[in-house]
């Protein structure tokens, strides 16, 4: 899997490792790299393009961790838009509905369809114990039927029995009936195939949809097409509700662009993988295992994120020493404020740390919100960040001008330090500091 794309890159991040300085122009460079191998590797256009910007803006703006050298944070960096590229988040399938839930699967002749359909079925049944039931919708198609009901034997799932004449809607609606009335849990139609996307078979598709009311949609295609994948996706994704997308071939694909445009493109997730012709070459697909296959850098990736680990650690630690001493000026608000950003703002915070549950205008800021509270707090002396009892109507008036802001803002940013350090007086009383600490990290 991958191969291709995989020594093209690793060609890359060999270059950059080796350093132990970076310039923007080395970064650049390296960037223009990768967008010719993920261009090479059938990655859509824009999506190169767009990877490629991220990619260097962060690279070129991002401090660098102590201990780890600059080439190592740029793989790391490279990491995780590979990540956010392939969505992020595993995407599970959402089956809490009344029973039976109804899984429809569609696609285009060839895509690997039927087999994926056996595939799914045997995990649901095996792994999560459901009671499967499938059903073969393609008339069209003569063996088709024929050939879900062998796989069905093979994988121990029950089948539709054959009713020869009936249309797909029918068919569709006896299914759901026979599930309902022998309390299935799970019921998946095979929908018929085409060659090309056709008005005919988005018409088939909808009238199914519409006779069976599906939980999940999902659209199978082959990752060898690569860009005619995706763009199969988004002709599906136009006319019915795609819920996700089955990639299969996997284990024969070297370059990897459908995988890699699919979810930019199509806005939809991939949430399975074929990877082999057998019935349990299926695999759950997780976009941070995918990254890591295609970087082929798990080990560089862990380290920067364990160098990036301990200075949280460090810093949470020196603050806990801090408060022990029942000390938590203004310098500490604004260490804890660059912190705060990192885990996703204040209101994350607040919410985190008892006695600030609910507590107005720490809940409430926002990531500008923040920005004017270090100018405020920038625009004290260092005396004053130390002391803050010091800071009288003067005080306040010169901080206030000098930070572009108003008196009532610096009064809200003394009194939520207050609310603070009250409530850090609580915990420590508490002797919650370990606790403490460890919610910073
Ligand atoms: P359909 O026309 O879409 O229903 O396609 P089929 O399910 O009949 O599959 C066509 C062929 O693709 C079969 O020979 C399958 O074994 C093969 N196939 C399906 N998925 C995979 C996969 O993930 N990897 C590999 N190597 N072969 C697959």
């Amino acid at each position: 899997m991958f191969e291709s794309l995989s020594d093209r890159l690793s060609g890359v991040f060999d270059k950059l490792r080796g350093r132990g300085a970076l310039s923007e122009d080395d970064v650049r460079g390296a960037m223009r790299e990768v967008r010719v191998a993920l261009l090479e590797a059938d990655v859509a256009l824009p999506v190169a393009r767009d990877f490629v910007d991220q990619v260097t803006e962060r690279a070129v703006g991002a401090e660098v961790i102590r201990s780890v050298t600059p080439g190592q944070m740029v793989v790391k960096i490279v990491n995780d838009a590979l990540v956010e590229m392939l969505g992020a988040e595993t995407a599970e399938l959402h089956l809490d509905v009344n029973p039976p839930a109804v899984i429809m699967m569609v696609g285009l002749q060839g895509s690997g369809k039927t087999t994926t359909t056996a595939k799914l079925a045997k995990r649901l049944s095996e792994r999560e114990r459901k009671k499967v039931l499938m059903a073969s919708l393609d008339v069209a198609r003569p063996a088709a039927q024929e050939q879900l009901a062998v796989l069905g034997r093979q994988t121990n799932v029950d089948t539709l029995p054959i009713v020869p004449g009936q249309t797909p809607v029918q068919i569709a609606q006896r299914a759901l009936q026979s599930a309902k009335l022998q309390a299935y849990d799970i019921l998946l139609l095979d929908t018929a195939g085409r060659l090309h996307v056709d008005d005919q078979l988005m018409a088939e598709m909808k009238a199914v949809a519409a006779a069976s009311n599906p939980v999940e949609t999902l659209l199978v295609v082959d990752s060898l097409t690569g860009q005619d994948a995706v763009n199969v996706a988004k002709g599906f994704a136009g006319e019915v509700d795609l819920s996700g997308v089955i990639l299969t071939r996997m284990d024969g694909d070297a370059r990897g662009g459908a995988a890699l445009s699919m979810r930019a493109v199509t806005g939809k997730p991939i949430k399975f993988a074929g990877t082999g012709e057998a019935i349990d070459a299926l695999e759950a697909f997780h976009p941070s295992r995918v990254a890591g296959r295609i970087l082929g850098m798990g080990d560089v990736v862990s380290l920067v994120e364990r160098a990036a680990e301990t200075v949280k650690i460090e810093d949470a630690e020196k603050l806990a020493r801090k408060m022990e001493k029942g000390k938590f000026d203004l310098d500490d608000l604004r260490l804890q404020i660059s912190q705060m950003q990192r885990m996703g703002g204040l209101g994350a915070l607040a919410n985190m740390l008892p006695g600030m549950k609910g507590m107005k205008g720490a809940a409430n800021v926002d990531e500008k919100a923040l920005t004017r509270l270090e100018a405020m707090m920038s625009s004290m002396t260092a005396k004053e960040r130390q002391r803050p009892d010091i800071i009288n109507a003067k005080r306040k008036i010169r901080i206030a001008k000098g930070s572009g802001t108003t008196v009532q803002e610096v009064n809200k940013l003394l009194k939520m330090h207050l609310e603070m350090s009250n409530a850090m007086k609580r915990l420590k009383k508490l002797g919650g500091f370990g606790k403490l600490a460890s919610m910073f990290n």
